[in-house]
């Protein structure tokens, strides 16, 4: 019977594969069409940031080294960790402009390792006495005794997401560090298009300050931070700049849209192109002088 029901599940995802397959390829080819700069004139960004969800990167500490990590926890290590009042200011300027946000998630790097992260949860907490209805969520690599130590201490009113990773190689990612700025066929994309992670996932705020997706600030943290709003933007404001800016660097943006990992070749290695072979290296020389990167030149 077990037999059966495995064989019946491969017929349904090999009938989904077949069907999803040309259906992403159309995709793919609206978005190549969607990001030139005609297109963006005429039709506006493809993505806008959202105006009701956010994701905030509480820490670049974690206790996984995953290949490919879109906050370069690999790359580049680095213990930072948000302040404590960047959450009460966050706190406090959602309400004093009547924001009444659909979902706050908690990320990084590993949340659980920051060292006020129940404090942090608790602040947010308080915030839902404004919004009720809104979801906190911790998302969790959920790897090792002291994180899970940590997801126990989480109040029952808080979602978690545990993706259970085991181990350090993640097939399943995409190459984030192959900026469209260095492959000749994104050379002349508009990048005010973003791609549906500022639109599905959320707007970010990082101890950089707020951007379009908190990927973005994971990529300012690595140029010293330069481009983050310092506080809560308004609804009016699409954030346009910094997809211009940092976008262009974010491999994410060449798809532009989530892909099912059954229609990607698993990723087994690192590629970088050569824009983040510079940042990394710069980083690296920065963090043992002074920390002044510059953007890399358009
Ligand atoms: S667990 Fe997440 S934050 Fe940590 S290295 Fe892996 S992808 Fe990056
Ligand atoms: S392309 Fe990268 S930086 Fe730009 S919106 Fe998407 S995830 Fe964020």
């Amino acid at each position: 019977m077990a037999s059966i029901r495995s064989a019946a599940r491969s017929a349904v995802h090999y009938l989904i594969s077949l069907l999803s397959g040309p259906w992403y390829a159309l995709r793919g080819c609206y978005r190549q069409f969607r990001i030139t700069p005609t297109a963006t004139r005429l039709l506006g960004p493809q993505y806008l940031r959202s105006r009701d969800a956010i994701e905030i990167d509480i820490t670049y500490a974690c206790n996984l080294r995953c290949t490919n990590c879109n906050r370069s926890v690999t790359q580049a290590p680095d213990k930072t960790h948000m302040p404590l009042d960047m959450i009460e200011a966050f706190v406090r300027d959602s309400i004093a402009h009547n924001k009444r946000w659909r979902t706050i998630r908690v990320l990084g790097g590993e949340p659980t390792l920051h060292p006020r992260f129940l404090d942090i949860l608790h602040v947010l907490r308080k915030y839902r006495g404004f919004a009720p209805e809104c979801s906190i969520q911790v998302v969790t690599n959920g790897h090792g005794k002291a994180v899970q130590a940590a997801l126990r201490k989480i109040p029952p009113d808080i979602r978690v997401e545990n993706s259970a990773k085991e181990g350090n190689v993640q097939p399943d990612f995409g190459p984030f560090n192959m900026a469209p700025m260095d492959d000749p066929a994104f050379r002349s994309s508009d990048y005010a298009n973003g791609c549906s992670i500022m639109t599905e996932c959320g707007m970010g705020l990082t101890p950089g300050g707020y951007y379009q997706c908190a990927v973005a600030g994971g990529i300012d943290r690595l140029l010293g931070y330069p481009h983050g709003r310092a506080s809560l933007p308004r609804d009016a404001d699409d954030m346009l700049d910094l997809s211009r800016t940092l976008c262009r660097l974010c491999g994410h943006f060449k798809d532009g849209h989530m892909i099912p990992a059954s229609l990607r070749a698993p990723l087994l290695d690192e590629p970088k192109s050569a824009a983040w072979v510079k940042i990394y290296a710069d980083w690296k020389h920065h963090r043992r002088g002074t920390r002044s990167a510059a953007t890399p030149a358009e």
